[in-house]
């Protein structure tokens, strides 16, 4: 077995569970090497103390996942095959009684969770993955770092075709086209997310939605994208000048500015996500708008684009070596200007390094 496997295992056995049943890609994949997306078919990983684990998975799918070099049993189903059945023989073969199962109770929906305590009645206790599965994956190795840092040098890219597609006239969705033409011919497949391009009022809503709405003199255009290399996602966002803007926009642009680079100043290890958070946020209360910063400051980043550790002011996790997650601060005042500068860090021995380059001062396109 793979040493996260083992992980896994001997969490297992601390913890007196037989089974640990996992459905949701993100986790199959960390676990086992294969991603897929089964949309409404099973998807399955069962892992156990001592024996072999196995993937079920619908049989179309056996070929791919012995590619990706998958090197314990494949469960293939048909259309007209019960996978249920066939997962119950399987464990059935290892274990007699299987009194704990662990599952992902986020996202196995209960259609399923009745499915399988039909299959074991013997079932005394479901017990919860997740927190396990968070912990495991909180820490990046020398691979995921790799992948992260090349999806985040793409996101530079990104923004940079951004900066140079703001024009008089052009609409969000426009902008927004260009920049996803420009990584296709990359050979970019998959974006973090829905990338985002607001301006004017748009931009003073942290989570709007692109549309019609034109660029013009005097306002901000916010770009809020990522990119996924290898399976691993990268999340940036700048919020650029087009034209003279007023003093207070400025003046919004200067605060969310010197909050994001006090938080930068805070990461090392041994520091409290708090304390990181609580940097930028009394940059922003001192200057007078912290109730126009509504959000965390920032969140893990790995093959989800929100993942643990989650930077809140109150959360006492204490930062380690490998960690990767975004600084965001933002400030939105409805009617003035919305503004949010994000990077993607990682937790080194001695401090951080920045993963995520396009530069942070006001530029003012002309
Ligand atoms: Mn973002
Ligand atoms: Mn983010």
């Amino acid at each position: 077995m793979n040493e996260r496997l083992q992980k896994l295992s001997a969490w297992m056995k601390e913890n007196g569970i037989d089974v640990c049943f996992l459905t949701s890609p993100d986790n199959v994949f960390y676990l086992s090497g294969y991603f897929t997306d089964p949309h409404e078919r099973l998807l399955g990983l069962a892992v156990f103390q001592n024996e072999e684990p196995f993937l079920v998975l619908p049989a179309m799918e056996k070929n791919d996942a012995l590619q990706s070099g998958w090197g314990h049993e494949i469960i293939g189903f048909t259309d007209t095959e019960n996978p249920w059945e066939m997962v119950h023989n399987s464990v059935s073969k290892r274990l007699t009684n299987a009194a704990k199962i662990a599952i992902e109770k986020e996202h196995l929906n209960v259609e399923r969770y009745e499915e399988l305590m039909k299959l074991f009645p013997e079932a005394k206790q479901f017990v919860s993955a997740e927190e396990k599965m968070r912990s495991l994956r909180l820490i990046k190795d020398e691979r995921e770092l790799k992948a992260i840092r090349e999806a985040a040098a793409l996101a530079d890219y990104a923004i940079e075709v951004g900066a140079s597609e703001i024009k008089e006239g052009k609409t969000e969705l426009e902008v927004l086209a260009a920049i996803e033409f420009e990584l296709k011919k990359k050979g970019v497949s998959q974006m973090s997310f829905s990338t985002m391009v607001l301006t004017g009022q748009n931009a003073a809503s942290p989570h709007g939605n692109p549309g019609q709405t034109k660029i013009k003199k005097g306002d901000f255009v916010l770009f809020d994208l990522g990119v996924v290399v290898d399976r691993y996602c990268s999340d940036i966002t700048r919020t650029l000048a087009y034209g003279d803007i007023s003093d207070k926009q400025k003046e919004i642009y200067d605060t969310v500015l010197k909050a994001e680079l006090a938080a930068i100043e805070a990461v090392k290890p041994g520091t409290p996500c708090s304390t990181v958070d609580l940097a930028a946020r009394s940059v922003i209360t001192a200057a007078g708008y912290g109730e126009y910063f509504p959000h965390r400051l920032g969140h893990g980043l790995g093959i989800n684009v929100h993942e643990y550790p989650s930077v809140t002011e109150t959360n006492p996790l204490k930062l380690e070596e490998g960690m990767v997650f975004t600084i965001e601060p933002g400030i939105y005042v409805p009617g003035v200007a919305g503004v949010r500068i994000e990077d993607d860090v990682h937790v080194t021995a001695s401090g951080l390094e920045i993963l995520t380059k396009y530069p942070k001062e006001l530029q003012i396109i002309k």
